[in-house]
């Protein structure tokens, strides 16, 4: 049998673990297969995609600049991709593209994974962002029965596209101080806090102390605001879960074999990333 073949397709994609997280699985399954990474410039992308057959390649995880452009060329989405407006996992069978979202999927399965019970007594949510990922985490939320939702963003009328989206609530930052308290889970999906940008500004006091408190950044593994709410002793999830969890579901739809998210799994990718001191 010829080993199946898959790819993540970005631009540009050298810092992208996918490949990384896909190879393990296919060793610890002992599956004959491949998992590429592809830079496909703005360019070319939708041509990539309409001709996708050319590949060879049995599915693709999609990444920044093209999950929305992969959205309006494929031939059928999933719930997740429809509502949230982008494609971030592709598989290709009988001729036909079909694109789905994953991401709503791998932030939910890192919070079952790592804060177990977090959303059984339900509550509100309030997310800091409004971007791409925001989107997604806003549809896992709800999906978990999070009410009401609080989407909170620098630019107001972009929380509110966002709000009007899912049934959400929109705020600019001013709103803060006045909403943490409510909060049973706080999330930051803004890219304050990557490497070299300072954290936002949050008075993490306002918190209640049941809250859970997760932040999707995960270079540096825990951001500023995430090592603020340890510190005030809440409970904290990191976003290297996200991203390993978002993976499940491809993995399995191209090889066959729902894989696992383990410890070790967690530790090879963290080596990766030069963090050996945090894989154990
Ligand atoms: P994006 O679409 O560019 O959105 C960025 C968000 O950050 C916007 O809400 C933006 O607010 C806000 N922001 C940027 N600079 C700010 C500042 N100085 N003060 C206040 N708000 C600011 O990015 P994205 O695709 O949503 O990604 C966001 C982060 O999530 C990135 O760090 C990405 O690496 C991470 N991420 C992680 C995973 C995972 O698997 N763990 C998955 C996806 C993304 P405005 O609207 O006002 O500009």
């Amino acid at each position: 049998m010829t080993p199946i073949r898959a790819a993540v397709i970005g631009w540009p994609i050298s810092h992208s673990r996918s490949p990384v997280i896909h190879s393990y699985w296919l060793h610890e399954y002992a599956i004959s297969g491949s998992y590429e990474r592809l830079a496909v410039p703005p360019e070319r992308i939708r041509e990539f995609l309409r001709s996708f057959e050319r590949t060879g390649l049995k599915g693709a995880n999609v990444t920044i600049p093209h999950k929305q452009v992969a959205l309006s060329c494929c031939d059928s989405l999933d719930e997740a991709a429809e509502a949230i407006g982008a494609v971030n996992t592709l598989v290709f069978e009988d001729g036909r593209l079909s694109g789905s979202n994953t991401d709503g999927l791998g932030f939910l399965g890192s919070l079952d994974q790592n804060a177990p019970g977090w959303d059984a007594a339900g509550g509100a949510a309030v997310v800091l962002g409004a971007g791409g990922a925001a989107r997604a985490i806003v549809w896992a939320l709800k999906a978990r029965g999070l009410n009401p939702i609080h989407v909170v963003n620098r630019t107001l009328s972009r929380a509110q596209d966002l709000a009007a989206r899912f049934g959400a609530q929109a705020h600019g930052l001013d709103a803060l101080p006045a909403l943490l308290g409510e909060a049973a889970v706080l999330v930051n999906t803004t890219s304050q806090g990557m490497n070299g940008q300072s954290s936002m500004d949050i008075d993490l006091g306002l918190v209640r102390a049941t809250c859970l408190v997760t932040d999707i950044v995960y270079v540096p593994l825990e951001t500023e605001f995430l090592a603020a709410a340890r510190a005030r002793g809440l409970r904290t999830v990191d976003g290297l879960g996200m991203l390993l969890h978002q993976a499940v579901p491809g993995f399995e739809l191209w090889f066959g074999v729902r894989p696992e998210v383990t410890g070790d799994l967690r530790a090879t990718v963290l080596r990766d990333m030069g963090l050996a001191e945090l894989a154990q």
